[in-house]
């Protein structure tokens, strides 16, 4: 039983890791306890058109409202989640609530977009997970084609033939997928040609230090001229300054985003900016200083 915990091929117990232990198994019981409290709600993150920001999708990122200690970020619980298994249904609550809300939105005749949702590696090697996937689109009548599912490299490399399939019949039923924090983890570029992969988004790291590493504009260019050449859209994310974003659009980076056009946004936020979007068919944010 203690090899399952960590993996890393050491078990010893001192009173700072029971400490830990505890910790965990506290955190553990209080993520059972928040979904069925509702403390769960998801922000809307924008993602713009590179060339004339206009919204063309959103990432739904979660957030736990704890009555004691107030917000708390994904950073803080998502591992512990990961680690336990409970990210399984609270990575279905996430997917539910946000195709209810898509339906909900298209059904109040605000314009469509592509709605992100991220999956983890221990939610997408479920045996179920497609079904889940297929159940919960039924359930809700969202419009799949509108539905990303985002998922890291690493996730996907972990059962090559088993993601192969399971992204064919994602493909099938219309979602499109997108690998997360390209760049950024265990990666082999051949299963770019093996997997239908739709976008990549290049990880918030190499954007971070754009302006100032040299390197990072040497990785970032590549990123893009290969997803050219493969015939993927590119997503960068973190942009927050003009520097970067005229970088990312002179490389042709296809979408952006990032602080410098919005930053995750409450459900009442975000739904105000698609209504603005709904009355005004002119770009709402194009980039400033008359930029075409
Ligand atoms: P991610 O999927 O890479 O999501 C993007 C993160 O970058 C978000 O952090 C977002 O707020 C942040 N971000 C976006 N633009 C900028 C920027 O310009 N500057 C800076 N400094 N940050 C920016 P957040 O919401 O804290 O989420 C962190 C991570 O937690 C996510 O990274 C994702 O890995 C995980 N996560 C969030 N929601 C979920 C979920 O529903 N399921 C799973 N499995 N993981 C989730
Ligand atoms: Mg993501
Ligand atoms: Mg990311
Ligand atoms: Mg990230």
């Amino acid at each position: 039983a203690a090899k399952e915990g960590g993996g890393k091929g050491y078990h010893f117990y001192s009173p700072e890791m029971n400490l830990k232990a505890h910790a965990r198994m506290e955190m553990e019981t209080n993520l059972r306890h928040a979904l069925e409290r509702e403390e769960f709600f998801l922000e809307f993150q924008p993602i713009v058109n590179a060339r004339d920001g206009r919204l063309v999708g959103a990432e739904a990122l979660l957030r736990w409202s704890d009555p004691e200690k107030g917000l708390i970020m994904p950073d803080m619980f998502i591992q512990v989640a990961e680690e336990s298994g409970f990210i399984v249904p609270l990575g279905e609550w996430v997917l539910r609530t946000a195709c209810r809300k898509m339906k909900d939105w298209r059904e109040a005749g605000l314009p469509p977009f592509r709605i992100s949702v991220n999956v983890s590696g221990r939610q997408f090697c479920q045996a179920n997970f497609t079904d889940t996937v297929c159940s919960i689109i039924r359930e809700t009548g969202m419009d799949p084609s509108f539905l990303a599912l985002e998922m890291t490299e690493t996730s996907l490399m972990v059962d090559v033939e088993a993601t192969a399939k399971a992204l064919m019949q994602l493909k099938e039923l219309d979602i499109s997928i997108v690998i997360d924090d390209f760049g950024a983890g265990y990666s082999s570029l051949g299963y770019l040609q093996k997997f239908p992969i739709d976008r990549i988004k290049i990880d918030r790291s190499f954007i971070r230090d754009l302006s100032s590493h040299a390197n990072d504009k040497a990785i970032v260019e590549a990123i893009i001229a290969m997803a050219a050449r493969l015939k993927l859209q590119v997503v960068a994310e973190g942009v927050e300054t003009s520097e970067q974003l005229d970088f990312l659009k002179e490389q042709g980076c296809h979408e952006i985003q990032g602080f410098y056009f919005h930053r995750p946004l409450s459900e009442e936020l975000f739904k105000t900016l698609l209504w603005e979007i709904k009355d005004h068919p002119v770009p709402l944010f194009a980039s400033p200083e008359g930029e075409t």
